[in-house]
């Protein structure tokens, strides 16, 4: 084993909330190590992978957040590289496209009178007797949208990504995911779309649901997270790629934590005051010494897994849209993206397009283990079937694979997230979870950013004076209490400042 090296602060992971942390701590003079399993990529979920001169995300990435302080630093770490782009997404469904948001005399063409008439009864027969107790993802969207809407837009492509039906999976996913979006809003705002009234810029701050345009780095998201890497380096502080965490143990004497990873085979020494993890809570909770009580409630945690087929096509006039979201069972596939429509960089040349098609699935399962030229050959016939793309346009594919990217909101996940929680914060005040997986929450990246950039506070202030568990998916921060403000003096409260919250010194 190589010697200890000392650092204030040892990170786990390179993804949004283990570099935002790194970056803030570095400008701010601290000794930092990060340690990333990945062997080349910096920016976990949000990388952006490159191959024979093409770049796609592991999904598309935009780039929004209602909190100022999520788009300055954004700003900051790359102050150049940002375009704005026309949002173009759309629901494929028995053979025809829908605009999404939801247009409503497209969707009337589309659906026909009949069906229309019958959405629009089934939408009043559910404002006028909702589920009166809302447990599961099918009530809670059938009290919004109707029965009928719902088994149209969202069951199909829902069940897909999570693998389970929805009236067994949590209303917390529809609550967190669909919220704001009632159907008279995506009437009102396609209407007011076709009319030309939407003139607000974008500036990366707009709500998230409805947006029209939106901010990506030029060359992928990767290109932020690569920055903020170089800067943390630049710094006189590590990002150890290829680097797999192995164990922490807090040293009772001292309080120091003693990290050892795994590196070509390896292993090596970290010894820091703070450690800040974005791991998986589960993974975490076994590399603990001694182990938590909580172990078994961690084990719990599920996740998703997700795989990306990148196909190279070559084609002046593909689809425009950046994604389709596939609502259809006869195709495995659950969303395609046309990289080619987030950023004409993220093709070597604007006669090829590059289009990833998704697949959720189980970590093991036969997607998952399905060996790459069959995925590639699945992928080319699937995009045929959809009308997409001719198989005879295809130059090229590449396969990523995604493990643990939806941590699973299932009926015991609260419990088991709030166990854990509560045994490490009590028992070390300073061990941090932040982040996706980290805080086993389903964000974007401004939530992961925002749960470091307070634990990075927490640290300097040497007191747990942020509860990082209060930041809402909005990366607005609330104080215990707020949520029975409406929402104006809710986005005041968040986004403009963040209140202290006294809590019993750590
Ligand atoms: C399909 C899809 C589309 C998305 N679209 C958007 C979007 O449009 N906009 C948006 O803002 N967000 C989007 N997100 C969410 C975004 O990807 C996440 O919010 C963000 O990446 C979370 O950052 P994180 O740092 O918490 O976690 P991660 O991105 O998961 O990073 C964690 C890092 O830790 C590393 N790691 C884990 N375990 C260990 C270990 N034991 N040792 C060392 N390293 C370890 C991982 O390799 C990884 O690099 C999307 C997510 C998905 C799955």
């Amino acid at each position: 084993m190589r010697d200890d090296e000392a650092v204030d602060v040892a990170i786990i992971g390179a993804g949004p909330a283990g570099l935002t942390a790194a970056y803030q701590l570095t400008r701010q003079g601290y000794k930092v190590t990060v340690i990333e399993k990945d062997p080349v990529y910096v920016g976990g979920i949000s990388r952006t992978v490159e191959y024979d001169g093409f770049r796609f995300d592991i999904g598309g990435h935009r780039f929004f957040s209602k909190s100022r302080e999520v788009v300055d630093l954004w700003n900051e770490i790359l102050p150049d590289d940002f375009i704005e782009r026309p949002r173009m997404s759309r629901i494929y469904y028995e053979g025809k496209f829908y605009s999404y948001p939801l247009r409503a005399f497209e969707a009337l063409m589309n659906l026909g009178i009949w069906r229309s008439t019958l959405c629009m009864a089934s939408y009043a027969r559910w404002k006028l007797f909702p589920h009166k107790e809302v447990k599961s993802f099918e009530q809670w969207v059938v009290n919004q949208f109707g029965h009928k809407l719902y088994s149209i837009f969202f069951k199909t492509y829902t069940e897909k990504v999570w693998g389970m039906p929805c009236d067994e999976m949590s209303a917390d996913w529809a609550a967190q995911r669909i919220k704001g979006l009632s159907l008279g809003g995506a009437v009102i705002d396609g209407l007011k779309r076709s009319l030309g009234l939407h003139k607000r810029k974008n500036d990366g701050m707009a709500v998230k649901s409805l947006l029209e345009t939106f901010r990506y780095p030029r060359q992928g998201p990767g290109m932020m997270w690569d920055a903020a890497r170089d800067a943390v380096v630049a710094g006189g502080n590590k990002v150890l790629m290829g680097t797999e965490l192995h164990q922490i143990a807090q040293d009772q004497a001292s309080g120091r934590w003693r990290m050892t990873a795994r590196r070509d085979g390896e292993l090596l020494a970290i010894s820091a005051a703070h450690v800040i993890s974005s791991a998986p809570m589960r993974e975490l909770a076994g590399r603990i010494h001694p182990l938590p009580q909580t172990l078994p409630s961690a084990l719990r945690l599920g996740y998703r897994d997700f795989l990306t087929v990148a196909l190279m096509i070559r084609a002046d006039d593909l689809f425009p849209d950046n994604w389709i979201y596939i609502h259809d069972p006869r195709v495995q596939v659950g969303r395609v993206q046309n990289f080619r429509s987030w950023s004409p960089e993220m093709v070597p040349d604007a006669s090829l397009a590059c289009v990833g098609l998704e697949y959720f699935c189980f970590e093991g399962d036969g997607l998952w283990s399905a060996s790459d030229d069959d995925l590639i050959a699945l992928a080319t016939s699937e995009l045929a079937t959809l009308g997409l793309a001719d198989p005879k346009t295809v130059v090229g594919g590449r396969v990523v694979r995604q493990e643990k990217a939806y941590p699973v909101y299932d009926d015991e996940y609260r419990d088991n997230v709030e166990a854990m929680r509560a045994e490490l914060e009590a028992s070390y005040p300073t061990l941090h979870l932040v982040g996706r997986n980290g805080m086993h929450r389903y964000n974007n990246q401004d939530h992961a950013m925002m749960t470091a950039m307070l634990t990075v506070r927490n640290i300097v202030a040497g007191a747990r004076v942020y509860d990082i568990w209060a930041v809402n998916e909005d990366a607005e921060y609330h104080e215990a209490g707020d949520e029975g403000q409406d929402e104006g003096q809710q986005a005041a409260l968040a986004s403009e400042r963040l209140v202290p919250r006294k809590l019993k010194a750590a």
